[in-house]
This record gives structure tokens, sequence and C-alpha cells, in this order.
């Protein structure tokens, strides 16, 4: 080596973070480095594709495309080579030495919210070149780039501190990665050992890949076959191969249409969703082939973002090569089959739900987030995507689901709309007030636990033609069949309608500052008093939300509705019968809103409340 032109650098420290974690923590899966450097490989053996196709002049070097794996178990070495496009000194720098690019940043990122094993994560990110250091103590990348008059470069390290590049004559286009392997893994200095890894993590990448002069991949665009040609074993390995997962899909769907586009497209649904553990978005997990031809990874214009858990590849002869990340949106044939792909998506899901319901529900229960994100912010398919929501109801138990189509099929016929409720958990709706009239005439009501589930439902307004609403709705109408007693069948003692249809009015006076309006109820049972919601468009429950997250946002009027036939409202009623300004019935009528408003999930003043109370226990001691 020449050391006049040899220059030093030292790795930002973050990449020394990563390195220590790649060397010291992900012991476990050390043979993922041979995926991770075939993948740089063949991702680079992809550009110089693209390059060779959209401009004749440049990259034009007549290498073949592959990569070559070199072992040498007595030099102790492993050496990978390809023909791709390489890299520039400042490329080297900045890919090599800063952490600039995506995977890693992702992996440190997740990193902090990891619990337990580093190494369950690189199946997700990767931790791509780095993961040479895991096996070898000295790395070299000899490399020249495609680019015009591009210079032959050695970089080097030892995975510590720093690393050195120099350069050097008589390089081929590519990269040349030299291994030397620490005595401690010498195994991977067996060609079998190699073989069988990359079967088990790269059969399907699209170069040849040789061991020691013997190709070891099959080249197999499994999706242009017809299904019947495809085993099990195959599709769940090509999963696996394109997700880097080390589990099986849980559905997978296979199409092949001539029309309205001459498309192929394998679609898998992943086992577990990393989104619910907190970790940062997913990515599409789409990617795009022109007749088996690579053109782009995840690809976010060939499904609606909220399917972006779905993962495969798409395969279409209609679409010109030369497409690019930027004109991807504008092209007619993408937007052509979205529009197909969704469809056949919800349809999809819609036959798993029919077809094998218990598998469905786990589904559901893993991505049912998705669905209700689609039913929100798809209108086009939202009607489609509501048959694909499933709810706990006051008629469903252990862990028993319903669709709204089900919902639908037992209603009364004189029923008109689907009511559902908020809550933080069953326990909690089950002993709502708003159920009462609900469980005592029989009628269904689908709950609701996430913060966002009112705002899908409000989005969807209607299900087959029913409208969809809150329970805590100040307008909801019982079917007439269900209407409380009538006057006839009450006891003489309880005062008349007109009488109470009074002492609301007096109500309403004295709560102005609260309460919008008071009502005489005819919905509640037990419960002496609720609050209801006369904004038709937001729920109670949504109003909190707006409340918490938009410091402007003011909680709607609410309207209090009493019950007549309660004992408490009988009382009081009394009282202001006798006299309208007495102390015991502005207690009674403040703590009874209280009461209510504690109900419906909204904040009361607790000092003037516990002060209250207390001044009514003194005067029942009395
Ligand atoms: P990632 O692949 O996730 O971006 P890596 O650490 O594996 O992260 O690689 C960093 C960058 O180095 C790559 O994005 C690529 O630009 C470059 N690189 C790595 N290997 C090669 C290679 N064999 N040929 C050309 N460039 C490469």
């Amino acid at each position: 080596m020449n050391t006049q032109t040899t220059k030093t650098y030292e790795y930002q420290t973050e990449i020394k973070k990563l390195l220590d974690i790649v060397i010291h923590s992900l012991y476990k899966n050390r043979e993922i480095f041979v995926r991770e450097l075939i993948s740089n490989a063949a991702d680079s053996l992809e550009k110089i594709r693209h390059i060779q196709l959209s401009d004749k002049d440049t990259g034009k070097e007549d290498l073949p495309l592959e990569i070559n794996i070199e072992i040498n178990k007595d030099a102790k070495t492993f050496i990978i080579s390809d023909t791709g496009i390489g890299m520039t000194k400042d490329e080297l720098i900045s890919n090599l030495g800063t952490i600039a690019h995506s995977g890693s940043t992702e992996f440190l990122k997740n990193l902090d919210n990891l619990k337990g094993d580093p190494a369950n994560l690189i199946g997700q990110f990767g931790v791509g070149f780095y993961s040479a250091f895991m096996v070898s103590d000295h790395v070299k990348f000899i490399t020249r780039s495609y680019v015009k008059e591009a210079e032959g470069l050695v970089w080097e390290s030892d995975g510590k501190n720093d690393y050195t590049i120099d350069r050097e004559e008589g390089i081929t286009r590519g990269a040349r990665i030299v291994l030397n392997i620490s005595d401690e893994f010498i195994d991977y200095t067996d060609p079998e050992k190699i073989k069988s890894i990359i079967k088990q993590y790269s059969n399907f990448v699209g170069y040849p890949i040789k061991v020691n002069g013997e190709q070891v991949n099959t080249i197999e665009a499994i999706w242009t076959k017809t299904p019947a040609d495809v085993t099990e074993e195959e599709y769940n390995e090509f999963y696996k191969f394109l997700t880097n997962s080390f589990t099986d899909p849980r559905f997978r769907k296979h199409i092949s249409t001539d029309a309205p586009i001459q498309m192929n497209a394998l679609l898998f649904f992943p086992d577990d969703n990393i989104e619910k553990f907190g970790f940062s978005r997913l990515e599409p997990g789409i990617n795009l082939y022109c007749n088996k031809i690579l053109i782009e990874t995840q690809v976010k214009e060939l499904l609606p973002e909220y399917f972006r858990f779905v993962k495969g590849i798409v395969d279409s002869e209609d679409l010109p090569l030369n497409i690019s990340r930027e004109t991807l949106q504008d092209n007619r044939v993408i937007g052509k089959i979205r529009k197909f792909l969704v469809k056949r998506v919800i349809k999809f899901l819609q036959d798993q739900a029919k077809e094998t319901p218990d598998k469905y529900i786990d589904f559901w229960k893993e991505f049912g987030q998705f669905i209700k994100e689609g039913v929100h912010s798809d209108f086009d398919n939202k009607n489609e995507l509501a048959k694909l929501l499933r709810f706990e109801s006051n008629k469903t138990n252990d862990d028993k689901y319903k669709s709204l189509e089900d919902y639908v099929s037992s209603m009364p016929s004189d029923q008109t709309d689907i009511y559902y409720l908020h809550g933080d958990s069953k326990k909690d709706v089950d002993q709502s007030p708003y159920l009462e009239m609900f469980n005592s005439n029989d009628i269904e009501v689908l709950y609701l636990f996430e913060p966002i589930d009112d705002f899908v439902l409000s989005a969807l307004r209607e299900f087959d033609g029913k409208k969809i609403v809150s329970c805590d709705s100040a307008e909801i109408k019982f079917p007439k069949s269900k209407k409380k007693k009538s006057k006839s069948e009450k006891s003489d003692e309880a005062p008349s309608n007109k009488d109470m249809k009074k002492f609301s009015d007096w109500m309403k006076t004295y709560l102005k500052d609260r309460i919008s309006d008071v009502k005489v109820s005819d919905r509640l049972t037990d419960s002496p008093a609720i609050l209801v919601n006369p904004d038709d468009s937001m729920t109670t429950h949504m109003q909190k939300i707006m409340q918490a997250t938009q410091a402007e946002f003011k909680m709607g009027n609410k309207v209090l509705e009493i019950n007549p036939d309660s004992s408490i409202i009988q009382k009081m009623f009394k009282l202001w019968e006798v006299d309208s300004n007495s102390e015991q019935l502005k207690l009674s009528t403040d703590q009874l809103t209280d009461n209510t408003f504690l109900l419906a999930g909204l904040p009361v003043d607790t000092k003037t409340m516990v002060d209250r109370i207390h001044k009514l226990m003194g005067n029942q001691v009395n």
C-alpha cells in the first residue's frame, strides 16, 4: 500500500455506537452478514441495470451482472464481489462512515424502544454493511464507481474508531469486499455452510450468486408462475426473503390478470404488526417490477397508505421501464393498478372473514387499526372497508366479535339506527347508564374502546342505509314499541308530565351556565339523570380528544335528561313544589349535574363538589 496517499478518517459517533452493538450484541444472528452483503450487492447490480437501460453510454463496460463469493479456508477469507455501480471516495465516506442512510438510522432509533434482544430487530431493519464486523476484525472494501474516470479505491477498517481510504490501480467496476474471518468464526469459511445460508435468506435474489464458481440461488420470479405450480413452501420462503422475517405470512394472495391491465401480483399479510409496539410507522411494502425487472422498492402509489402493512410485489408488462419514483405518481397504468388492487385486497379480506372467521379475528386484533384508518380516510372504499370492522357489544361475550352486517341482520324491523357507545373497557361500558334503555329493551349496542373509533364511525355515518348513532346523542329516537310506560301505568303520587316539564324548565334556568337544556327523559330506567350530546357531528368523546389536542377547542353544549320515575328526581320535585329557593334543592341539582358530568367522562370542579357533598351530608345528619 502506498502510505503517501492513505488517509485516515474517524467514524461518526453514531456509527461507533452501531458498530459496538453489532459486534457485541448481535452474536446470535451472526450468519445474517451473508444476507446483508448479498443484499447490498444485489441493490448495486439493480442500480447499474437501470442506468444501462436508461443511458446507453454510462455503465457500459461489458461485465456479467452477478455476485461472486470466494471462500478460502486456508487464507481465512470471505470475499464477495459484484459488478454494480461501485462507490466514489465521497460516497465511501458518506455511506460507510456516517449514518445518513436509511437502515441503520432506523435500527438505532428503535434500539431505545426495544425490550429484550436487539437481534430481533435486524430482521426488520438490517444493519447492512457493518454486519461484516460480526465475523471479521478486518474488512477491506475495494471499489470503483461506474461514473466516468472514477478511480479505484480501497477502504479498510478494523471496525473500531476509524478507517482508511487509499487509491489503487486496475480495479474493475463494482465492489469487492474482503473479510478476514476471525478464528472463532472460522466455520464461515466453509462453502457448504455459506451455501445453506444463501439458500435460507437469499434464494430469490434476482442475480446469480456463485460460491467458489458454483451458482447457489434459484433465480425465479415465482409471481409469474401459475399458483398451482408454486408450493406452499416456496411462497413462504419467498415471503421471508422479501421481508427479512422469520415467520410465515398470515395470508397470501396471488393475482394474475390481463384486464384492466396485464399484471401479476403476489401479496402477503404479515403475522405481526410492528407498529403496534410503538416502532416507527411502516414503510409501504410493495415492490414494483416490469417484466421481472425491479423498477422500485416500497412503492407508495400502488396501495393506499392504510394498506402499508401488506407486503409483496406487483409486476406489469404495461409499464414503461424508464419510469422513476418521480413519475410513478402521474402514471396512468399505476393509477389503474392501484384502483384494481385496493378493491381486490378488500375483497380478499372479506372472503377470509367469511371462510376462516377465527383466523380473521386474529388478523383483526393485530391489524384492525389499519382497517379503521381506511374507513376514516378512503371515501371511495369506506363502505366496503366497513364490512371488515369488528366490534364487541352488549350482546357479545367471551372475546366474540360482531360485524356491522351481523348487527343489521339481527336488528328488529322497527329499529332504524345502529347504536354504539365508547368506554375504557367492556366492563366500563357494560355498567354505563347510557345503556339502560338499550339493555332493558334488548337493543344491541356496539362497544368502542380506542380513541380513534368514534372518528371512524363518524366518518362512516351510516351503514347499509342505517344511521350510526352514539348512545349519548340527544337525538336518539327509540322505536315506538320500546317507549317507556305511559302515564296511566304510573303510580298516582308521581308528578304529572306537565308538572315534571315545569320542574325541568326551572332546572334549565338554574343550570343555564352549565347546560343548554333540561329534558324529561324517556330513555332512563334506573339512573336519575344523564348528560346527552345535541351535536350530531361530534360525540362527547371526540370533543374531549379535540379539547386535549387543540387549546382553542371549546366543549359543545350538553343537555341534561332527568328520569321522572327516579325517586331522587321525585324528591327534588317535591322540594321544588314547596320552595324553589330551597338550599337543599339547589345543592341536589348541582350535585346531580356533577354526577352526570362524571359519568360522561367530563371534568368537574373537585373542590366545589367535595364541599357540596359535605354540606349535603351535614344536612342529612342533622
Ligand atoms: P443500507 O444498505 O441499509 O443503506 P449499508 O450500511 O448496508 O446500509 O450500506 C450503506 C450504503 O453503502 C448503501 O446504501 C450503498 O449506497 C452503499 N453500498 C453498500 N454496499 C455496496 C455495494 N456492494 N456496492 C455499492 N454501494 C454499496
